[in-house]
């Protein structure tokens, strides 16, 4: 089975516009792979279908084999989702917006505190980790993201334009981060429009425009013909 297995899959939002026009796309388990695509082409209406925060309007979506209108709960299990913007809240601490994401998934908390310090640690934010997150800077705070996203250790990683605004330092620490944790075999799907991130990072990739997918081939064979 794949890790995402899109058919046909179409968006028309309720003031009629329509945002994808006939997806079909496939992410094979361990890959990690870039969606491309300029602003408004309909990157964020994929990511918020597969992650059921988005009703498609027709089309078939499965995650892992579990079907999205069949298994929801299941599908909804194997992924963590890391959207654009901060939606945390600011006056919690770090440690506790993490461990309570775990509750979410059904971890006892010890172990979801135990988790939390892990990632927290491997993310460079442990010694953040009693601090409230309004302190903690942009990088910071998308570091976060990606740490709360990870607490029940979903198979499937998606992150909506991971390293917008963040400086090119903590950038590279996340790209190896990510590199990592992919090598580590979880599946990893991100949009950017970043043609530098996706080729440091991603194998295969997919470009749409305009709610539909134009491009899917691997990175090396995308390079060539530039
Ligand atoms: P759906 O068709 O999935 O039910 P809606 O059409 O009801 O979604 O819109 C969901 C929300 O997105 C609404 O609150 C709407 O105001 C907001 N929204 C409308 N247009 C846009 C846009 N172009 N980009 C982002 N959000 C928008
Ligand atoms: P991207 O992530 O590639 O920038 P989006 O998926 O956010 O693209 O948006 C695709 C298109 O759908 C854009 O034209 C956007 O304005 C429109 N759109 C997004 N959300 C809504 C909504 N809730 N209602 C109406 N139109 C929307």
């Amino acid at each position: 089975t794949a890790a995402l297995d899109i058919q046909n899959l179409h968006k028309t939002y309720h003031n009629g516009f329509t945002a994808l026009q006939g997806i079909n796309l496939r992410v094979e388990q361990g890959d990690f792979f870039a969606l491309l695509g300029a602003n408004g082409a309909g990157k964020s209406t994929t990511i918020g279908i597969i992650s059921s925060l988005v009703n498609k309007t027709s089309g078939q979506v499965s995650i892992f084999g579990y079907d999205l209108d069949t298994q929801r709960e299941q599908a909804k299990a194997q992924i963590g989702l890391v959207p654009q913007e901060f939606n945390f809240n600011i006056f919690e601490p770090v440690e506790e917006i993490i461990a309570n994401q775990g509750g979410f998934y059904g971890i006892p908390r010890k172990q979801a505190f135990e988790r939390a310090a892990s990632l927290l640690n491997q993310l460079g934010l442990w010694d953040k980790r009693r601090e409230q997150a309004r302190n903690l800077s942009g990088g910071m705070k998308r570091r976060l993201m990606i740490a709360r996203a990870l607490v029940h250790q979903p198979r499937l990683l998606i992150l909506d334009e991971p390293t917008a605004g963040v400086d090119i330092e903590i950038r590279r620490s996340m790209w190896d981060f990510l590199a990592q944790l992919n090598a580590n075999g979880t599946t990893i799907i991100l949009t950017t429009h970043y043609l530098e991130e996706a080729e440091s990072l991603c194998r295969n990739i997919g470009i749409i425009d305009r709610g539909e997918l134009i491009e899917n081939t691997s990175m090396k064979q995308l390079l060539n013909r530039l």
